[in-house]
C-alpha cells in the first residue's frame, strides 16, 4: 500500500542497473538483490517474500528471490548461485541459523552486504544487520493471551484472582531457529510464576524447551506430540495449550478432536502469524489467539536497509544488545507484534488493509 508508493520514489530514476553482475561498485544503487526465504509450507514467507519483492522492485532493483523448501543444502546453493550470479546485496530468512558460516563467508569474500531477516544467523561475522519483531515479546503475548483465555487475567492484563488449577500443555518452536528460544524464554517467564503457585499444572511433566521443540516447525509433528501425551495423560482434561506458531496449532487442533474434545470445547489455543486459515480456526471459535507480525513492515526494514547500504549510508538501527550471534552482537531492527483473538481480528487485520473480509471467509 502506501509504504510501497512512498518508498517507490526514492531510486526511480537508478533502474538502469539490470545486469546484476560485474561492476563490483557496491556505492551504486540499482542490480540485482538475492532474496533467501526458508519455505512456502506457510504463508507468512510467501507473503514476506512477495513483499521484499515488490517493495525492492518499486526502488528500482531486480530480485533473486528463492525458497528453500526448509532444506538446508537448498538454501546454501541458492545463497551461493546468487553470490556467483553477482547479487549486490543478500537478505536471509534461514533455515537453520547456524549453517550458513561458509556461503557468507563468501559473500563476505565477494563484499556483498548480509541482511539476516526475521530469524537471527548465528556463528558468523559477516552478517551486518538483522531486522525482526521484539522476539521474547511475542513470547510475553503467546503466554499473556493463555493467561487471558484462561480467565486467570483480565482483559486489562490485571489478575482475576482466579486459582485454578488449569491444566496446559506447552509447545515450543524448532531448536536451530533462534526465534524460538526467544519466544519460550518471554512465555515460561510469562507463565512460571502461575506453575510455580499451582495456578498452571501442566499434566504431562514436560516443561522443559527440548522436550516441547518441535523440529522444523512442523504440524505434523505438533499433532504426534500432543496425541502422544494424550496418551501419557489418560483422562485428564486440558484447559489450555501454549502453541507458538499458528501451524502448530492446527496439528494440536487435529489431535485433540480425534482425541475426543468438540471442536467447540477445545482448551485455549494460542499461536503466532495471523495466518488466514488460523484467522478463521479463532473466529469459528477453535484457536484462541494469535499473534499479528505485520510482514509489510518487516520487508520495507529489510529493503531500507539494503538501499541505504547500497547509497553509502547508514541503516537505522533500535537494538545494539539483544542479538549477540555468537560471533558479534548484530545491529537490529525490531518491531511491535500484536495479539489478535476473535475481538480484535477486524480492526488489526482488515482495518490495516492486510487481509480482506474475503480472505477470511
Ligand atoms: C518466525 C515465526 C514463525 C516461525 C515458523 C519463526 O522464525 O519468527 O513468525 O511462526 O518461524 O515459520
Amino acid at each position: 500500500g502506501a509504504g510501497v508508493l512512498a518508498l517507490g520514489i526514492g531510486l526511480a530514476g537508478c533502474a538502469g542497473d539490470r545486469t546484476g553482475a560485474g561492476s563490483g561498485d557496491s556505492q551504486e544503487a540499482g542490480g540485482t538483490i538475492g532474496v533467501a526465504m526458508p519455505t512456502q509450507q506457510s504463508e507468512r514467507w510467501i507473503a514476506d517474500g512477495n513483499n521484499v519483492k515488490s517493495q525492492l522492485e518499486g526502488l528500482g532493483y531486480q530480485v533473486d528471490l528463492q525458497y528453500a523448501n526448509d532444506d538446508i543444502p537448498t538454501q546454501v546453493s541458492q545463497i551461493e548461485n546468487m553470490i556467483t550470479t553477482g547479487a549486490k546485496a543478500l537478505i536471509v530468512a534461514s533455515i537453520d541459523g547456524t549453517t550458513l558460516t561458509d556461503v557468507l563467508q563468501q559473500a563476505k569474500d565477494a563484499n556483498i552486504p548480509v541482511i539476516a531477516y526475521d530469524r537471527l544467523i548465528n556463528g558468523t561475522e559477516n552478517v551486518d544487520y538483522y531486522t525482526t519483531f521484539d522476539n521474547y515479546k511475542v513470547g510475553v503475548q503467546q503466554a499473556t493471551s493463555l493467561l487471558t483465555g484462561l480467565g486467570v487475567l483480565d482483559a486489562s492484563g490485571k489478575e482475576t484472582g482466579a486459582a485454578g488449577p488449569f491444566n496446559v500443555e506447552l509447545f515450543a518452536g524448532s531448536p536451530d531457529d533462534n526465534n524460538a528460544t526467544f519466544f519460550w524464554n518471554g512465555a515460561m517467564d510469562t507463565l512460571k510464576p502461575y506453575m510455580d503457585k499451582g495456578v498452571l499444572k501442566v499434566p504431562s511433566g514436560q516443561t522443559e524447551f527440548g522436550q516441547a521443540a518441535i523440529l522444523r516447525w512442523l504440524p505434523e509433528t505438533a499433532q504426534k506430540r500432543m496425541e502422544n501425551i494424550l496418551t501419557v495423560i489418560g483422562g485428564t482434561k486440558l484447559d489450555g495449550v501454549l502453541s507458538p506458531y499458528d501451524g502448530l496449532s492446527i496439528g494440536i487442533i487435529s489431535a485433540l478432536t480425534s482425541g475426543g474434545y468438540a471442536a467447540n470445547a477445545l482448551p485455549v489455543i494460542t499461536g503466532q502469524d495471523a495466518e488466514a486459515g488460523s484467522i478463521k480456526s479463532i473466529i469459528a471459535g477453535e484457536q484462541y489467539s494469535t499473534i499479528f507480525k505485520d510482514t509489510r513492515e518487516l520487508a520495507k526494514q529489510a529493503v531500507t536497509m539494503v538501499d541505504d547500504i547500497r547509497k553509502g549510508e547508514k541503516p537505522e538501527v533500535n537494538d545494539e544488545k539483544t542479538y549477540d550471534n555468537g560471533k558479534k552482537v548484530v545491529p537490529s531492527y525490531l518491531l511491535n507484534s500484536t495479539i489478535v483473538t476473535k475481538d480484535n481480528y477486524k480492526e488489526v487485520l482488515i482495518d490495516s488493509g492486510y487481509y480482506t473480509e474475503a480472505d477470511l471467509k
